[in-house]
């Protein structure tokens, strides 16, 4: 998988209902990055994992409810799927107490399912403006935009999705001194050559890589 992307990116190797045996068989063919959607499945796999697996990158790429906001804040390395005003500042607010800065993407929701979250490709603009012209935000760092297209075989709305993600991306890039607003994630196992060609940072893989999710095995279980 890693050889087939290249240099275009990086790869994130979605874990989620997977045990943490395939985290550490993903590890030891050379795999760093590790995605998870659950908070509560990903700090139980970083505790598990810390002491053993000390260099993996831990990313929270899901739906994330505010209060669980604080048991990531301590380790997450990216979290990517911040998709409202109020979990930027609960973030910041739970950085903040433990004077550590992380680094967030902004969701944006283009795909014709409404049960896909982020903001509007038409707010993401003003969202970017407000944080920085308000000078809240100084345990955040904003490193760039994530992005989930239709689930569809439609080619040409998946890539007409990422081509205006990314089009807004470098539009904040150019308009915005951000000088860490450098990643663009977007791209699974059923569209991720589309992604790329759109010019994704950052791929977020899981199927490809696992096999079908283990939804009823406990995925706290070795
Ligand atoms: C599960 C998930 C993925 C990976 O999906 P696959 O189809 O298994 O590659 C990527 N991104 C997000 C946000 C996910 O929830």
């Amino acid at each position: 998988m890693k050889k087939e992307l290249g240099d275009c990116c990086r790869l994130v190797a979605v874990s989620k209902f997977h045990p943490s045996g395939s985290i550490r068989e993903a590890y030891r063919a050379g795999q760093r990055i590790f995605g998870e959607n659950r908070a509560q499945e990903l700090v139980a796999k970083y505790d598990e994992l810390k002491d053993e697996l000390k260099d993996v990158e831990w990313h929270f790429i899901g739906s994330l409810q505010s209060n669980k906001v604080k048991f990531l804040v301590p380790f997450v390395s990216l979290i990517q799927s911040v998709s409202s005003q109020k979990l930027l500042d609960e973030i910041e607010k739970q950085a903040a107490k433990i004077d550590r800065v992380v680094d967030i993407l902004l969701e944006v929701h283009v795909a014709k399912e409404e049960t896909k979250s982020g903001f509007s490709v038409n707010d993401v603009y003003q969202v970017v403006k407000t944080f920085i012209e308000s000078g809240l935000y100084r345990h955040i760092r904003l490193r760039g935009l994530m992005t989930m297209a239709t689930n569809t075989d439609d080619e040409q709305l998946i890539r007409h999705e990422f081509h205006s993600v990314s089009e807004l991306f470098y539009r904040i890039k150019r308009d915005f001194a951000l000088p860490d607003f450098d990643e663009l994630s977007m791209g699974m196992s059923n569209d991720y050559p589309l992604a790329i060609a759109e010019g994704a940072t950052l791929v977020r893989i899981g199927t490809s890589i696992f096999g079908e999710r283990e939804y009823n095995v406990d995925s706290n279980k070795k």
